[in-house]
């Protein structure tokens, strides 16, 4: 089949090389000047939104997807009317807007973090808000609603500047959610794939480790095996109520009573399933074509002890790596071909563990990335 890519990151990157029996033909947009993925497929260097583009991709490929979710929803809109396009607007929509998606979760009964619309608080900053603020116990971040990814666009929020921020917010026109912060114990992803006709196939827990609001290191097996059963309901009531075809990830808050909060969901292949390439017989790259591309006997039969490390411009992943004992270990590095900038995922390594004994004993050592 051809099939579009709006964005040419890292993920169509992935997506693409996932095909390795050349079934598909592929095309990325993008108007980034030599993204990832242009060096594995026809690059078209344009805005998402131009119309002679769009037309041609209508015209000419059999279905359509992204890699980014802030692609704009207009263009998804003209594409579902005229080829199978997925995520659909629906699902692109909501996953877009922080409020929406919360609000969306809430009218599901699915647990989210405490949120509400920051700029109508302003000017009545009611007294409800204002105890909670003075309650040392909590604690609160606002979140741009829009474009906010790996901490950005996230301040702290307590009741000496709660006034001063959302004054200088509303000159700026950028609304935020403000969100109780979870103290949370771990985090956790679900990766749900669901292929045309309906079916749903779920991959395992995934725990991850933040710093700084950026994703460094993902892990599979964990102790969260007893959650599954739950993310899977959460996530099959998601997938539903969207009518979703292809990969979407929801990432949850597992909080001090072992119950999991969603923080939220990402209507695309994720970070935290690049392990999935070596540790698995089906990457969620390959689940995400064979689901948009019609194929319905999708199956995991295998999955390996592994760990994913990012690799972050002025991170020291890599230098941890050359002072660890790796024997009994596979070590597949990802290069992403990126410029360096600060902060910047520029690739990824995976190491898989060849038996569980070995990871139950190293996988640990990885985790502490302060
Ligand atoms: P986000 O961009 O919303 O996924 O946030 C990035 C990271 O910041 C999360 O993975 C968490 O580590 C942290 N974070 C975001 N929101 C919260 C919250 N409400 N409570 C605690 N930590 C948070």
């Amino acid at each position: 089949m051809k099939i579009a890519i709006f964005g040419a990151g890292q993920l169509a990157m992935m997506m693409i090389k996932s095909d390795k029996n050349s079934e598909h033909q592929f095309i990325v947009i993008d108007p980034a000047d030599n993204p990832p993925a242009s060096h594995y497929a026809t690059h078209i260097k344009t805005q998402y939104t131009d119309k002679d583009t769009l037309k041609k991709i209508s015209e000419t490929c059999d279905v359509a997807t992204i890699d980014f979710e802030n692609v704009d929803v207009s263009a998804i809109k003209f594409l579902e009317e005229k080829i199978p396009t997925y995520p659909n607007s629906k699902a692109l929509e909501i996953c877009q807007h922080r409020f929406e998606e919360k609000h969306f979760l809430k009218s599901l009964d699915i647990p989210t973090t405490e949120f509400r619309y920051l700029a109508d608080e302003f000017v009545h900053t009611n007294q409800e808000l204002r105890e909670k603020l003075e309650d040392p116990n909590n604690k609160y971040i606002a979140k741009t609603v829009r474009f906010g990814y790996d901490g950005k666009g996230q301040s702290k929020i307590t009741q000496h500047n709660i006034a001063k921020f959302v004054s200088e917010s509303i000159t700026t026109d950028v609304k935020y959610i403000l969100e109780k912060v979870v103290d949370f114990k771990s985090e956790v992803s679900l990766i749900c794939v669901r292929t045309c006709n309906g079916k749903s196939l779920f991959y395992p827990l995934i725990e991850n480790h933040h710093h700084e609001g950026i994703l460094r290191v993902s892990r599979y097996p964990n102790n969260f095996e007893n959650l599954q059963d739950d993310a899977e309901s959460i996530g099959l009531k998601v997938l539903d109520e969207l009518n979703y075809v292809g990969v979407i990830v929801i990432e949850f808050f597992v909080d001090k009573n072992n119950k999991l909060i969603v923080n939220e969901m990402a209507p695309r292949v994720h970070n935290s399933g690049h392990w999935t390439i070596e540790g698995s017989d089906l990457s969620q790259f390959k689940a995400h074509l064979d689901a948009i591309t019609g194929k319905e006997d999708l199956k995991i039969n295998e999955l390996k002890p592994s760990l994913m490390l990012n690799i972050l411009s002025k991170h020291k992943s890599v230098k941890d790596l050359d002072e660890k004992d790796l024997s009994n270990t596979e070590v597949y590095l990802h290069d992403y071909h990126k410029e360096e900038r600060q902060n910047r995922k520029l690739g990824h390594i995976t190491l898989i563990f060849n038996d569980q004994k070995t990871y139950a004993k190293d996988s640990k050592k990885f985790l502490d990335i302060t």
